[in-house]
């Protein structure tokens, strides 16, 4: 049988494939995608649904020291770390921890800021192209505290305030006012005004796959099996065939970096896994927007199918058996804030797929003409996954993308 052909094919249909997809075909080139599962079954699916307009500073920034302590006690619902795991990634996690310096701050919240202000106006487009505004909601997202945290939440504020992006400080009285059917034990909040959220992330990439569908890009369901260079350009190999292109974008989230490996690429991505579980909502008790329990390490998101509870990070390989200790921790505690009923379906854990700086890659391969890489999108990736494709596609059209994208440039760790 003949190999297919494509211009442009993209490997993984999570949030960033599809986005990546839709852009390339937008641009007139002929797109395969493709994927083993349907598009928006794993990390894209499963998460908080929170398109943060305020997610501009990563988990390693300089406070990260004074709560290591905490976390050193490995009980913390915050972080989970296997100790098995930490001393084979010893490299990973003190590339992470050089990171978490008052010098970094800045430059990587310019870089994200870019990418954000670029990724939300996409949705807020695309969602509306695909039919699926419904599932939108422009209510924000809700930071809270029990303790008096006003100094912690100010602080956030202001290097917000410092990029435009809005926000409210709250107490207690305001905090009931908007959210009124939760419990009043929170006595700060800050309201993330531009933040939106949706509620089934996974049918919103569905929705975004059909759009590409309709658009002309094909759609494969088939396992990838490796990433072969073949004169100019490339053939993917499949479990059910091949596919020949000039261009190949990565965009295999968590997978991402075993497929690399043999074209010398060794990639230090690490996995922030997270877990969730949903419960039947109490109508008369509704939540009106995902609400980040900052000291409680969890978030409360209104989805279609009910309350979905997700849970902080846990640091190990990407595949080790899950361990519900993060869910069994919060889930009392959140039933201590908010009315819902029994649990929907099983619990689910996907990996967050992380890079020492907590900035994506997004370009070309260094040491390969055609293939462009666009992962590592860390506790981000649902909101900046369309501009991340935008980029690629405009990189492959050889025009500028819509934010800078040199920080996120592969060859700082390739
Ligand atoms: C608990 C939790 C909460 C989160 N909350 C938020 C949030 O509120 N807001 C936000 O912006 N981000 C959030 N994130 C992060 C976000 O979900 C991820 O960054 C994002 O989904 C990554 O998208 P992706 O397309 O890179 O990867 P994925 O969605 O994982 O897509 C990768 C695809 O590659 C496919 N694949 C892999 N290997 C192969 C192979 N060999 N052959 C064929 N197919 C293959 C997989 O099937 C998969 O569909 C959260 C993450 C977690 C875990």
């Amino acid at each position: 049988m003949n190999d297919q052909t494509a211009d442009v094919v993209v490997l993984g249909a999570g949030i960033v494939g599809v986005s990546a997809a839709y852009a390339a075909r937008q641009r007139g080139l002929s797109v395969v995608l493709i994927d083993r599962r349907e598009p928006g079954s794993e990390t894209s699916y499963g998460n908080s649904g929170v398109l943060s307009s305020g997610s501009i500073s990563p988990l390693n920034k300089p406070s990260l020291w004074s709560a290591l302590p905490k976390y050193l006690t490995n009980r913390h619902p915050a972080l989970r770390w296997d100790p098995a795991w930490a001393i084979r990634n010893i490299d990973w996690i003190v590339r992470f921890l050089a990171n978490a310096t008052p010098s970094q701050i800045k430059p990587r919240a310019t870089a994200l800021h870019g990418l954000i202000g670029a990724s939300l106006k996409l949705h807020r487009e695309w969602i509306v192209q695909a039919d699926a505004a419904a599932r939108i909601r422009e209510t924000g997202w809700l930071r809270v505290w029990r303790s008096d945290a006003v100094a912690a939440a100010k602080q956030e504020q202001a290097l917000l305030a410092e990029y435009g992006i809005a926000s409210q400080l709250l107490d207690r009285q305001a905090i009931s006012a908007l959210e009124p059917d939760i419990v009043p034990i929170y006595s700060v909040g800050l309201l993330h005004t531009q933040t939106a959220s949706v509620d089934s992330p996974g049918a919103v990439v569905k929705a975004y796959a059909r759009m590409l569908a309709g658009s002309g890009g094909q759609i494969r369901q088939s396992d990838i099996k490796a990433i072969v260079p073949d004169g100019e350009g490339w053939r993917v190999v499949l479990a059910d065939g091949a596919i020949k292109a000039r261009h190949v974008v990565v965009a295999l989230g968590p997978w991402s970096a075993e497929l690399l490996r043999p074209l010398g690429y060794r990639i230090p991505l690490a996995f922030e896994r997270g877990y969730h579980q949903e419960f039947r909502p109490n109508p008369a008790r509704s939540l009106q927007r995902p609400i980040h329990d900052a000291e409680g390490a969890f978030v409360m998101t209104p989805m279609e199918q009910g309350i979905r509870i997700t849970t902080g990070v846990e640091l190990t390989s990407r595949d080790a058996p899950s361990s519900f200790a993060q869910l069994d921790q919060v889930i009392p505690v959140a039933r201590g804030v908010a009315e819902f009923g029994e649990a929907v379906g099983e619990p689910w854990r996907g990996a967050r797929p992380t890079l020492p700086d907590s900035l994506p890659m997004i370009g070309p391969a260094p040491q390969h003409s055609g293939l462009w890489l666009c992962f590592g999108h860390q506790h981000i990736g649902f909101t900046t996954g369309p501009a991340s494709g935008v980029a690629i596609a405009a990189m492959i059209a050889g025009t500028p993308p819509p934010f800078d994208a040199a920080p996120f440039s592969p060859g700082r760790y390739l």
